[in-house]
């Protein structure tokens, strides 16, 4: 197991598998890519074998990567990081899904750049004190000015869970973000990661974003 193509076919086999198990049909579930700290050209190569949606953590990495991914057009990508509000114009520019809007001033902020995009709502269900997301109590206001956004497009929920080796623990956190998703009526779900994707789809994910199990551990440099 040591190619990507390898790594990216273990990776499909489990969603498979997850959706098998729970009755969904697999296109239901789509993956997202998280490249964020490799070079650009990982992107490359997980292009070349059919990959099209990237996610990125931070802002300033996408845009030392953007000139060398410009040529794949057809690719999109998502920002999963947390997105500070005096760096929407930036965003805007280099990301086609923004999946971290938490409070009413950033989503403000970004449909004032007047570029389409996706948009989905981080929620923040765990109480602890270094993650970003919007409270519960939060999201009928956020939800409700999305409403008057002209050029963003809300379409569903994003969480992180606190980090667990026992991917059980994560279930509670993946169901309250189904059910909080479905009360506003947003189709996509955008949870799971490397460790915790088959709960996340028995659970009803429509994104998982996978860094770890497709590209190997992160190195900081
Ligand atoms: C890094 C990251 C991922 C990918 O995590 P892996 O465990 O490497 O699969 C997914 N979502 C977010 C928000 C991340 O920051």
């Amino acid at each position: 197991m040591n190619s990507l193509a390898d790594r990216l076919a273990e990776v499909r086999d489990r969603i498979g598998k997850a959706c098998a198990a729970a009755h969904r049909d697999p296109a239901g579930v789509k993956l997202l890519a998280v490249t964020k700290v490799f070079p650009p050209d990982i992107i490359h190569e997980a292009y070349a074998l059919g990959l099209r949606e990237f996610g990125e953590n931070y802002v300033q990495e996408m845009e030392r990567k953007a000139a060398s991914v410009a040529p794949l057009t057809d690719a999109r990508f998502h920002l999963i990081g947390h997105l500070q509000s005096n760096k929407t114009r930036k965003a805007a520019e280099l990301f086609h899904s923004i999946e971290t809007v938490d409070s009413v001033k950033l989503l403000r902020r970004l449909d004032a750049e007047g570029k389409p995009i996706d948009v989905m709502i981080e929620v923040k269900l765990s109480h602890e004190e270094s993650k970003s997301g919007a409270s519960v109590d939060d999201v009928p206001a956020i939800v409700d000015a999305a409403r008057e956004c002209r050029n963003l497009r809300l379409t569903g929920m994003m969480t992180v869970p606190p980090w667990s080796e026992d991917a059980e623990l994560s279930r509670p956190y993946f169901a309250q973000l189904r059910e909080l998703a479905a009360k506003y009526g947003l189709p996509e779900l955008s949870m799971g990661m490397s460790h915790d994707l088959a709960v996340a789809i028995e659970e009803g994910a429509t994104w998982v974003r996978v860094g770890t199990a497709l590209f190997g551990r992160r190195v900081k440099v």
